[in-house]
């Protein structure tokens, strides 16, 4: 082989080194995964603390990916999650008050409260970037100090895969037909009791 086509054939291995160098940190679930999904291109996730950041990148959350703070996580059909999703079902992680900690955008968060649809008859607090319209948390007025979180909004993709991904799908008897359950995940007719 000539040196500069061995050259060449080095080069070419080394692009190829890198591409799928590339491709193993989307794949490798332990290694964070932020894709480019919003105004803001500095979420960061550690191994016990992560960011969640609206669409814009206006608001910016901090929470913790473990222990006991992180109460749960969840898909919900109803109806409500639904509309206020503007999608098919609203996907959810529940973290306790102190613990949820706004990196910025707090004074840029509109609230718009109502108990019209909650079959409970709780009043629900919603929480949306003012700019963009991301429903970033909202709160049950019968459980304070529980903020339901978004999966979307949390930037390491990765977490939406492990550590956040749903335990249990409530309001099954409201989803859309052509869904299937999450494999896994239990399945409540209903409210859960834990929610
Ligand atoms: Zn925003
Ligand atoms: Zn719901």
């Amino acid at each position: 082989m000539r040196a500069n086509d061995k050259k060449a054939q080095e080069r070419h291995t080394t692009a190829e080194e890198r591409h799928e160098a590339a491709r193993d940190e989307q794949n490798n679930e332990s290694k964070p995964y932020i894709p480019l999904a919003s105004g803001a291109d500095d979420g960061w996730s550690k191994e016990d603390l992560a960011t969640a950041t609206c669409f814009c990148g206006a608001v910016q959350l901090a929470f913790p990916t473990q222990g006991s703070s992180l109460v749960a996580s969840f898909v919900c059909h109803c109806t409500d999650c639904r509309k206020i999703t503007a999608s098919m079902f609203a996907s959810n992680f529940t973290i306790l008050d102190p613990y949820l900690t706004h990196i910025r955008g707090r004074d840029n968060l509109t609230a718009y409260s109502q108990s019209k649809t909650i079959t409970s008859g709780n009043t629900m607090t919603n929480y949306f970037c003012k700019t963009c319209g991301t429903l970033m948390y909202r709160l049950n007025g019968a459980r304070p100090g529980r903020n339901i979180c978004r999966i979307g909004t949390v930037d390491d993709f990765n977490l939406h895969e492990t550590k956040l991904k749903p335990m249990g799908e409530i309001y099954v008897k409201d989803r859309c037909t052509w869904l299937s359950p999450i494999e896994g995940a239990k399945q409540i007719e209903g409210q859960s009791a834990k929610k």
